[in-house]
């Protein structure tokens, strides 16, 4: 029975505030609890749970890379190589985590070591978006983070092991889980060394933060803020350990082409190894090697951890046309769907997305451009559609260049 005191009032167990005092009481066989500490056992509960919870033995479902790449193709226009590079890598990351496992519980100590991957290629070329994409197919946490806010410890900014935190979050705060996850790096090049002299002043936003990012990549047990940031002094560490976690780096590394086309000419003189007439000038990029990498900026402990480097293409103007209709989410696609909610079909005159495609090659902004240059078509439509009686709304290109403010012909 809920205790009474003199005045006959019930009270809860846990607690012992009367019924008065608490938001609910609630009447058992012969005890009542309160609302507030349902509340608090239910937290405790649940922490419990998820601290005992163990990560799953094996990752049971095996994509093989061909499908791996089958579904990147649904979503990121060409660049094959990069789609192909990146199906191998992350299948082999589930593979090497699975035999890891067995290998563990068996006298076959034969560990298979990562390769973490470098992509390089220009911006707006799609490897965030490759990364993104593969990310909703993974079975284990995944995260991106933006090096250009990385500092070394004790410097405005973040410190490398908030990287490990965000992944951490992922996983739902189960480090054996997040041990095996995979951390997109974008913008890499920005932490390369700003200059060759080593007596520069402190480089704490550049070597600095390569040195701090090797302990990762190097695969060690790195103390994690949970709660990330410096904000929360008083917080745990985590330790997590980093040797399963696979690191793919992107950067568009600007300028590294003058550093390539130095190397090659070089070679062509002292070596003959690789003939002028041979070269493709128009894509250097796919000449890109460690000792470029290192000319630019990474220091080698660096470059020797991410062992696998592709880069992408430059998206051209069919490409950028492919982009625009082609996957499953296109910008265009996405319109279509937009004004059909609004009862309305969409029709385009196909030389509208030729204008679209010029404006963005024009603007040198690539896939990033096309967005923004829709939206500035499509606004006034968007705004008038909804109350239109009629059934379809044409696009044609006199109402595209009439609203984009463009004299292209
Ligand atoms: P970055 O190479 O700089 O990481 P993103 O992947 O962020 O470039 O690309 C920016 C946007 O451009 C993407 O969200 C996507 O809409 C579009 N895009 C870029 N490349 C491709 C591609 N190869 N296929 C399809 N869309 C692309």
């Amino acid at each position: 029975m809920a205790k009474r005191n003199n005045n006959d009032e019930r009270h809860c167990v846990f607690c012992g505030r009367s019924e008065s005092e608490v938001p609910l009481l609630l009447q058992g066989l012969d005890s009542a609890i309160c609302s507030d500490c349902v509340k608090i056992c239910n937290d405790y509960i649940v922490n419990l749970e998820k601290e005992a919870r163990p990560a799953p033995d094996k990752i049971g479902k095996l994509m093989k890379p061909k499908e791996i790449k089958e579904y990147l193709d649904q979503y990121v226009i060409g660049q094959d190589r990069a789609k192909k590079l990146l199906a191998v890598a992350v299948y082999n990351h589930y593979k090497r985590i699975n035999n890891n496992l067995a290998s563990a519980d068996s006298d076959n100590d034969l560990e298979l070591e990562k390769s973490n991957i470098l992509m390089v290629g220009p911006t707006g070329t799609g490897k965030t978006l490759m990364a993104k994409t593969i990310a909703k197919l993974l079975e284990v946490p995944f995260t991106i983070v933006d090096a250009t806010v990385l500092t070394e410890a004790g410097y405005v900014g973040e410190d490398v092991e908030s990287i490990l935190t965000r992944l951490l979050q992922e996983a739902d705060y189960n480090v054996k889980l997040a041990e095996r996850g995979i951390v997109f790096i974008d913008e890499i090049d920005k932490i390369a060394r700003k200059s060759d002299n080593p007596s520069i002043t402190r480089d704490v936003s550049g070597e600095g933060v390569q040195q701090a990012m090797l302990k990762l990549l190097e695969g060690n047990v790195v103390n994690v803020p949970p709660k990330g940031g410096r904000k929360h002094p008083e917080q745990e560490f985590v330790q997590v350990n980093t040797q399963n976690i696979l690191f793919i780096c992107g950067g568009a590394f600007e300028g590294i082409e003058r550093r390539i086309a130095q190397r090659l000419n070089t070679q062509v003189i002292g070596y003959g190894t690789v003939h002028k007439q041979q070269v493709d000038k128009e894509n250097l990029l796919q000449y890109v090697s460690a000792q470029d990498l290192r000319a630019y900026g990474l220091i080698p402990e660096i470059i020797g951890r991410l062992p696998v480097i592709t880069y992408l293409d430059q998206l051209d103007r069919a490409a950028l046309l492919r982009i625009l209709t082609e996957p499953k989410n296109a910008i265009i696609r996405q319109y279509e769907k937009m004004f059909e909610l609004d009862g309305l079909k969409l029709r385009i005159e196909p030389a509208v997305l030729d204008l679209i495609v010029d404006t963005a090659i024009e603007n040198r902004l690539g896939a990033r451009g096309l967005r923004s240059i829709c939206e500035k078509i499509m606004t006034d439509a968007m705004y008038e559609a909804p109350s239109s009686k009629k059934k379809t709304f044409d696009l044609t290109l006199d109402y595209a260049k009439a609203h984009l403010g463009t004299d292209i012909q």
